[in-house]
């Protein structure tokens, strides 16, 4: 199985911290992270791999200091990484052709994997797009990508329903967040990684038409969270008792 593994370096959202005056996310000093759901995209390419055997490519159109995130990529088990960093002012439409162009000069692939979305601009395109500028078959939230002898297997969780789907290779697959549970390398994995190659290709590379974005982001603006503020100040169990009721009234428990 030759498996490509689209990863995208984000800034930990959970580590931004919004401008009260301006509601302006503060991007300075936030750390940068794998986006969560491109591990998840990962630990299933390492299963199909221990399974069947193969090498696993991960793909990066992110800027020079994604090396170092792709390193913790090739601890976890992909065995090549690629980075390209984008011209600026690049949009879905240049990051997706700068994928696709890596992908095709890579040349071989049984399957692509990718996150369900971003955690930072969660726009679940990239999949999609890939798929359709390579014209080839896509699975996309999948639970499971289960490898046959000449097929795919996945299966889609919608809540009331199970819906398995079947693919033949060359085939793009996005997986979802509850999908597996990404391994933590361990330090002989690390130490060995350093090994591993991460080529750094020039946009020029991939690529030789101008990329010309067409949309462009014009704002971004943090939510300030609202705080109900309730305090129950009576004995233990009738406190949570009322706290175990109004989680259920609004929905977070059943
Ligand atoms: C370096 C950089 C500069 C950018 N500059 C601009 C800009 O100037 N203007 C603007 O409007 N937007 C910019 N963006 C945002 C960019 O358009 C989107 O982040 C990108 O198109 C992916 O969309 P998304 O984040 O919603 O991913 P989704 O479509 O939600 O991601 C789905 C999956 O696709 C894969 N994927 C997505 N992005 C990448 C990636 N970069 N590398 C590898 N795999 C990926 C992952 O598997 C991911 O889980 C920039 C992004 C990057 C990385």
């Amino acid at each position: 199985m030759n498996i490509i593994v689209c990863a995208k370096q984000v800034v930990d959202v959970a580590e931004i911290k919004v401008d009260s005056s301006t509601k302006k996310p503060i991007l300075a000093g936030v750390p940068q992270k794998i986006s969560d759901m491109d591990k998840n995209a990962l630990e299933e390419a390492i299963k199909i791999k221990e399974k069947h055997s193969g090498k696993i490519t991960v793909i990066t159109v992110g800027n020079p200091d994604a090396k170092e995130r792709i390193k913790e990529l090739l601890a976890m088990g992909a065995d090549e990484g690629v980075l390209i960093t984008p011209p600026d002012h690049a949009d879905y439409h240049v990051i997706a052709h700068l994928l696709v162009g890596a992908i095709r000069k890579i040349g071989t692939y049984d399957i692509i994997l990718c996150g369900e979305a971003s955690i930072d601009m969660f726009s679940g395109q990239m999949g999609p797009r890939i798929a359709g500028l390579l014209n080839i078959p896509q699975i996309t939230y999948a639970q499971t990508a289960t490898v046959e002898h000449k097929n795919v297997i996945s299966e889609k969780n919608l809540g009331e329903k199970t819906v398995t789907i079947e693919s033949p290779f060359p085939v793009l697959i996005t997986m979802t967040k509850e999908s597996n549970q990404p391994r933590l390398p361990s330090l002989m994995a690390i130490l060995a990684s350093s090994s591993k190659p991460i080529h750094e290709w020039p946009v020029s590379s991939v690529i030789t038409e101008p990329l010309i974005p067409k949309v462009k982001t014009i704002d971004i603006k943090g939510i300030p969270m609202q705080r109900k503020n309730i305090i129950y100040q009576d004995d233990l169990d009738q406190s949570v008792g009322k706290l175990v009721d109004e989680l259920a009234k609004v929905g977070v428990l059943r």
